[in-house]
């Protein structure tokens, strides 16, 4: 096994609101391997995004990240100054592409001039340069006549191609980390599958290692090498996706399965949604934050956080009834 590209370890990440303190990443703790996609999956206020953020630092006030390491080829992000980050990480050896590509793209400015620009900023090109790198890029993602459509505004493209242009912007500096938040939550099936398809193609052809992050298991059995599932701000199973896959072992794991639809599934079989909804992570009560809503639920389970301990191979998995049991061989 290579060294960790990105070795993130004991992250918390906190708001501190009036009502409490929303502790939306609580001791996690994962590490990312050269070209390797780890999918992080949950449920909307799981810690997900915050993660990702906290990885880039651009977690804002009231959130602030309050301990834990990031340690990325070699250096600890949280010791670097803000222009470091600025000059050195953010769009340069790690790109981001959010959920929504409207609001991430200056809607004042073209779409190639934008993308110029993180070219000029981090490769040091002349503008002439960066002009035709942008237009490189810009079919590089598929989008058609990118000389043509480098002097659109984004309001004169589609949200897929909007998507697109992001992406052409997040690779510019051919990152050793794509981060994609939620990246095709706002688009419609058919444009999903192939800014998917768009994404895989690029992390295969550069090598590039890849955090993304969904609510989707279909997204993750589609791209993912590995995979980290969160619940209540912690992670609570970790291992490679076909390990999880074909063996979840955690009960929350399990019940995301079991509320999917199979193309297997018999026309008559129920789905069977996980009872309750997720708890705010705000003052949570002691013991397991999964409790009200598992059906093994034991005595402990109140008592005591269960910690992520480790099973065969990558498996991590955080609940009292694993670590009472034997991890499988093959799990
Ligand atoms: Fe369920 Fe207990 Fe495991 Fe939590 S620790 S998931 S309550 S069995």
């Amino acid at each position: 096994m290579s060294e960790p590209l990105l070795c993130v370890e004991g992250l918390r990440t906190s708001f501190h609101l009036e009502g409490g303190v929303l502790r939306a990443v609580n001791d996690v703790s994962f590490a990312l391997e050269p070209g390797r996609v780890l999918g992080i999956v949950g449920e909307s206020g799981s810690g997900k995004s915050v993660t990702a953020l906290s990885i880039l630092r651009l977690v804002d006030p009231p959130g602030r990240i309050e301990g834990g390491r990031i340690r990325f080829r070699g250096r600890d992000l949280l010791d670097l100054s803000e222009a470091e980050m600025e000059r050195e990480i953010r769009g340069d050896r790690i790109g981001m592409i959010f959920q929504d590509p409207m609001t991430s793209l200056n809607p004042v400015f073209p779409v190639g001039v934008q993308i110029a620009e993180v070219v000029e900023a981090h490769q040091n090109a002349t503008r002439e340069e960066s002009r035709r790198r942008a237009i490189e890029l810009l079919g590089l993602v598929g989008i058609p006549h990118p000389e043509d459509r480098f002097s659109d505004y984004p309001h004169h493209f589609s949200g897929g191609m909007r998507q697109r242009v992001l992406i052409a912007a997040a690779i510019a500096s051919q990152p050793d980390i794509l981060i994609a938040d939620e990246p095709t939550t706002a688009l419609d099936v058919t444009i999903q599958a192939q800014i998917l398809g768009l994404l895989g193609d690029l992390q295969r052809r550069f090598g590039t290692a890849m955090v993304l992050i969904t609510h989707d298991l279909g997204v993750i059995a589609t791209m993912a090498d590995d995979v980290m599932v969160m619940y209540a701000g912690r992670a609570v199973e970790q291992g490679s996706a076909q390990d999880v896959f074909e063996r979840p072992r955690h009960p929350y794991t399990q019940g995301l399965f079991d509320s999917l639809i199979r193309l297997d599934d018999s026309p008559h079989s129920e789905l069977r949604p996980i009872p309750g909804n997720p708890p705010v992570p705000i003052d949570l009560p002691p013991g397991c934050s999964f409790r009200p809503r598992c059906r093994h639920a034991m005595d402990i389970c109140g008592l005591e956080v269960p910690s992520l301990l480790p099973g065969a191979g990558r498996r991590r998995v955080a609940c009292h009834l694993a670590s009472a049991q034997p991890a499988s061989p093959a799990a």
